[in-house]
């Protein structure tokens, strides 16, 4: 956009800069102006009495699927529905088909991101090629074409010496690993947590040990290296005190929590519904219980979706073939509201933190505050408006989600992404 917008007194929620009043916002020329009392004649002026005006929201795990499995979402359906979900930055997860493991691959995503024009589209590379978890993908090559980290999302990094050797590669980039923690070694093969439910259910579990164990793993390579390393989605109570103890040693470990592990807990499986089969599994409910009490304390560093789209008719298969998934990008602010705000958890400056200014540290982008100079990336909220979730009217291709039906607060108005308007309710 070319030429000032104006946006009035909302309240202006800016974590990174300790800001959290009723001002205005100036946007010129795609860029933060100025926060604070503005009497100015602009081009356009947005009211946002009764507001929140936030720094445009930052999912840093979402999977588009795209190249390789376009019928359940491509980049443009995925940013279209990112962008009507307040999300002005998202990060995709490199286990397409084939995988993002080299420059070119990485290049793909950025260029199909930019020609949408709805949301910044980012990608994690692979760590391993094939993520296959032997041979180091080029990860040298995928920073230069701006990848803003590295995963094998799905899998886990087994061999703890590939592992090792993926840090101490990083650390010549400057760049996160993020880790799906899951140890093979206690058994594939499981669709829901292990436990009361799936003896009685009948399924076969996944260990929270599982989680645990790789989590405890590469703490000690971390230990080792000093590398920047992040545990996607958490989901165990034991998780939450071993990022406890890692962040006392002051470790340079961050971590990630999704709705459906604060919202849902195990006993949702207990009709066979796949709409609940999801990897990390739902869990015990103490654990549901531990990951809020984690996000209180602040060791939590970002609330993301892991927004896993899949085709009706592949969750229509029984529970232990369907695949592991929830599409939740259309609704996650009101989950997180009904999460953290709601139970008084969260106050909004601390979820708009979660969501904004501390995932944009996690991946080294410049993003996720309202400071001047900054490209202009704004989410407006009306935090009473209500509304029913309703998987019919998603912009993403997959309606595999567990919440259609559920009354939720806090709904995005409008989105900004560089300084133009991309979304309006
Ligand atoms: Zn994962
Ligand atoms: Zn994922």
């Amino acid at each position: 956009m070319n030429g000032e917008l104006l946006i009035k007194n909302g309240r202006v929620i800016d974590p990174a800069n300790g800001v959290d009043e009723k001002c205005d916002v100036l946007i010129v020329d795609e860029l933060f102006a100025e926060v604070g009392k503005i009497e100015r004649k602009v081009d356009k002026v947005i009211d946002a009495a009764g507001k929140i005006v936030a720094p445009g929201l930052i999912d840093i795990h979402v999977h588009f699927r795209e190249p390789g499995d376009e019928e359940e979402e491509t980049i443009a359906s995925g940013s279209a529905a990112a962008v009507a979900a307040g999300f002005t930055s998202v990060v995709c997860m490199p286990n397409t088909n084939p995988p993002i493991e080299n420059e070119t691959d990485v290049e793909y995503i950025h260029r199909k991101g930019r020609q949408t024009r709805k949301t910044h589209v980012y990608t994690m590379g692979a760590i391993t090629k094939k993520r296959q978890g032997v041979e180091l993908a080029e990860m040298g090559f995928m920073v230069e074409a701006g990848a803003v980290g590295f995963t094998d999302d799905g899998n886990g990094v087994q061999d703890p010496a590939v592992m090792l050797r993926a840090l101490k590669y990083a650390a010549m980039f400057d760049t996160v690993i993020s880790q799906h923690c899951q140890d093979d070694g206690f058994g594939g093969g499981g669709v829901m947590n292990a436990g009361y439910y799936s003896t009685v259910l009948g399924l076969p579990g996944m260990d929270g040990l599982a989680e645990e164990a790789m989590l405890w793993r590469d703490i000690q390579l971390v230990r080792k290296t000093n590398v920047r390393y992040h545990a996607q989605h958490i989901s165990t109570a034991g998780a939450v005190e071993l990022i406890r103890g890692a962040k006392k040693e002051s470790l340079p470990i961050t971590c990630e929590v999704t709705p459906h592990h604060l919202l849902l807990s195990e006993e949702c499986c207990a009709e066979y519904d796949t709409n609940y089969k999801v990897n990390p599994p739902l869990r015990r409910a103490e654990d549901v219980e531990a990951l809020k009490e984690a996000i209180r304390e602040g060791i939590v560093d970002a609330l993301v979706t892991d927004h896993a789209p899949h085709l009706q008719s592949e969750k229509e298969l029984e529970f232990l073939t369907a695949p592991f998934g929830i599409a939740s990008l259309e609704c996650a602010l009101g989950l997180y509201v009904k999460a953290l705000i709601e139970p008084g958890i969260l106050d909004w400056p601390g979820l708009i933190e979660l969501m904004t200014a501390r995932p944009a540290r996690i991946i080294g982008v410049n993003k996720g505050t309202l400071g001047k100079g900054k490209q202009a990336d704004v989410t407006i909220i009306d935090p009473e408006a209500e509304y029913t979730v309703d998987v019919n009217s998603f912009r993403s291709k997959s309606r595999n989600c567990p919440y259609d039906g559920w009354e939720l607060k806090g709904r995005v108005e409008k989105t900004i992404v560089g300084g133009e308007i991309r979304f309006e309710s």
